[in-house]
């Protein structure tokens, strides 16, 4: 893949990348420990169904609970050394499963039921898959999804892991979409790809829809809007106007589940280095993301960064144990020397965030609420909940302000207030 450096004043706009023709991933090796991680808090008291020292297979289906329908798959054959709690980002936790790997032993509980085919069987052990496929949103009957947009375009500048997938996984793609017509209430389903692509896919049981190669426009509100012509409004999710989005590379191990008998645990990912050079590899999921670095010789020194995502709305993390989850696409080493800091400049209303923001949310007032922590009248008066979090605005500032993490601090501040007005009413 070319490189190219991570902020350049002087394009016009900015393009997504391209993959090379004939790129393939480098295969990492399955690790010596793995970390999987629940969607859930750890409750000690809650009695988890599964302890330390207890063995597991590959495709294993792990509950934490016997009061839960809540499920994730073991994409390795080990003992589970921990179980314990993990805080993320923005008050999010999560409960951890680390296992010591040994060889690989398939479990066969999917294998004896997947000739079926249903969505039972989807419901009951693909939730787990690489790309993440979002089970809940289409079958939950409450949304009403009668539109799925499978997405072949990364959101993200440099990452190509979608292009590759729609490039070397059709067959796997055309029996995910199978499956997902299958689905009560689906009536029309988009394959959006690269405007460039746009070409010789055939009858794959899908309309191909082409998306702008222009940055922000493959963020998941851009592509309905361009593909269906439909609008998510203001702080609405694509669900409540009827359509879900997936990943292809959710689609393509939906049909490669049920084409092989066996769950997929393996993720594309790009690897953006630290001269912005990327590169295409595959790892199993629950692969710490130290030793994907080790594989490929990349070296962390102080005060580099480490991004799960691309470099315009990517987050960082904070330790080279976290692993490969579901849903990670890319990770980007930043070099420290090519870091840009945020500074304590005011703002100078230049406007420059203004005329580049896609969602035409006047950014420069919507700053000054956020900085005086009004995170209210920011939604009531000044669009907050318009930002689709492209970074942009950060971009451009010529103040260095942090405006998109000021943006997702106040949307996670409003979230925790409106549960806790919820609980209380
Ligand atoms: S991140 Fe900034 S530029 Fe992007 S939509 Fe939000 S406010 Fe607009
Ligand atoms: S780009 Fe930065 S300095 Fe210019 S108006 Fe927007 S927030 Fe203010």
């Amino acid at each position: 893949m070319k490189k190219r450096p991570f902020i350049c004043l002087s394009e016009p706009h900015l393009e997504y990348d391209v993959i090379e023709p004939g790129c393939k991933p480098n295969v990492i090796p399955v690790p010596r420990k793995a970390v999987l991680f629940f969607d859930k808090t750890y409750d000690k008291k809650g009695a988890p169904l599964f302890k330390e020292g207890d063995r597991v297979k590959t495709g294993q289906k792990l509950i934490l609970y016997a009061d839960s329908e809540e499920y994730i798959i073991s994409t390795v054959t080990g003992t589970i050394s921990s179980v314990s709690p993990y805080a993320g980002d923005f008050g999010k936790f999560y409960t951890s499963v680390q296992i010591d790997v040994s060889e690989d032993e398939a479990d066969d509980a999917f294998e004896k039921v997947s000739a079926e085919q249903s969505i039972e069987t989807v419901r009951n052990y693909l939730s787990y898959l690489p790309g993440n496929l979002p089970i809940k949103s289409f079958l939950d009957p409450g949304n009403k999804i009668d539109t799925i947009v499978i997405t072949g375009v990364d959101s993200d500048l440099l990452v190509v892991t979608s292009q590759y997938i729609v490039n070397s996984k059709m067959e796997h793609i055309i029996k995910g979409i199978k499956i997902l017509r299958s689905i009560p209430g689906i009536n029309n389903i988009v394959l959006a790809v690269r405007r460039d692509s746009l070409h010789g896919y055939g009858n794959i049981g899908a309309e191909v829809k082409n998306i702008s190669t222009r940055y922000p426009s493959a963020f998941r509100q851009l592509v309905i809007k361009e593909s269906l012509g439909r609008e998510v409004p203001a702080g609405k999710k694509p669900e409540d106007i009827g359509t879900c989005v997936i990943n292809a590379e959710a689609v393509a191990s939906l049909g490669a589940a049920f084409l092989n008998n066996r769950i997929p645990t393996d993720k594309i990912i790009t690897l953006i280095n630290k001269d912005g050079a990327g590169k295409l590899v595959s790892a199993r999921m629950g692969t710490p993301i130290g030793d994907i670095l080790k594989a490929l010789n990349i070296t962390l020194n102080h005060g580099d960064r480490l991004i799960l995502g691309g470099p315009m709305a990517g987050s960082p993390v904070y330790s080279e144990d976290y692993p490969v989850l579901p849903d990670t696409d890319a990770i980007m080493v930043q070099d420290k020397n090519y870091i840009q800091p945020f500074s304590d400049y005011p703002c100078i209303n230049c406007g420059d965030c203004i005329r580049i923001c896609p969602a035409n949310i006047p950014v420069n007032m919507l700053i000054r609420y956020l900085e005086a922590k009004m995170y209210q009248q920011a939604a009531d008066e000044y669009d907050l909940y318009s930002c689709i979090e492209c970074g942009l605005c950060s971009y451009v500032c010529v103040s260095r302000m942090p405006i998109s993490q000021y943006i997702r601090l106040a949307k996670y501040e409003l979230a925790g207030i409106n549960t806790a007005e919820a609980a209380n009413a």
